[in-house]
């Protein structure tokens, strides 16, 4: 549909399926946490001790729901990153721990790709994850599943199966800055807003992935994403 007020296209908006529901979820932002598993941080070479949350994003557009995922060009070393994703119905700035879970509309499970070899060059040279993190469909995304029906998990079993064998296995209470925590450091560093999507980290295990791979990944009483790399 062409609008005459605008003077090229509308780009068209992100919409997440609902679970049970024809309806849509549109999306404005995607942050990402990073490190928020000792074990995990452990395997990448760093310390896990309760340092300052760290964030970075994805693009809106990048989110890939329901869909294969395209081994995307200039790298050799994709990562899988399975993590549990928080779709938020309101937000503001400083929000406090306590009235964090209040902005959640539901949750859904994701795979936070990344172009491991690329990031490895941007980290040595201190520049940003932009080229390892937020390219093309670099978010398969499991339909969200709305609090009103799974309330707000805690300890929930978040695994991912590469062709079968399980890869990464840990627990959603093995984060180091739990939901309600990411939402609060978050909100101190940017104005939240409806749409707004956080993927809350990765557990150990993270691995290359090829084409022709199948992927499984889940949250124990949330959600399970299924997909073949191609
Ligand atoms: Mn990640």
């Amino acid at each position: 549909m062409t609008d005459p007020s605008t003077v090229i296209p509308l780009p068209a908006p992100t919409l997440l399926p609902v679970d049970g529901t024809t309806a849509t979820f549109p999306v404005r932002r995607v942050y990402c946490v990073g490190r928020n598993y000792a074990d995990h941080a452990i395997e990448m070479g760093h310390d896990p001790s309760r340092e300052p949350p760290f964030f970075f994003q994805k693009n809106a557009d990048n989110l890939l729901p329901g869909a294969d995922f395209p081994y995307p060009p200039l790298s050799s070393d994709v990562h899988h990153e399975v993590e549990l994703v928080i779709a938020l119905k309101s937000g503001g700035a400083d929000i406090s721990a306590d009235a964090a879970l209040d902005c959640i509309y539901g949750y859904g499970v994701g795979i936070d790709f990344t172009r491991r070899d690329l990031q490895a060059v941007a980290k040595k040279a201190g520049r940003p994850w932009e080229v390892a993190k937020a390219f093309e469909h670099s978010a398969p995304v499991s339909p969200l599943v709305p609090t009103d029906r799974i309330g707000h998990p805690q300890a929930a079993s978040i695994w991912l199966e590469r062709n079968g064998e399980r890869v990464q296995s840990g627990d959603l209470s093995q984060m180091i800055w739990k939901i309600p925590e990411i939402i609060a450091e978050l909100s101190a560093l940017f104005t939240l807003a409806p749409g707004d999507v956080i993927m809350t980290g990765t557990p150990a295990g993270v691995g290359p992935v090829e084409r022709g791979d199948s992927l499984r990944c889940g949250v124990d009483g949330v959600a399970v994403l299924e997909l073949k790399v191609v």
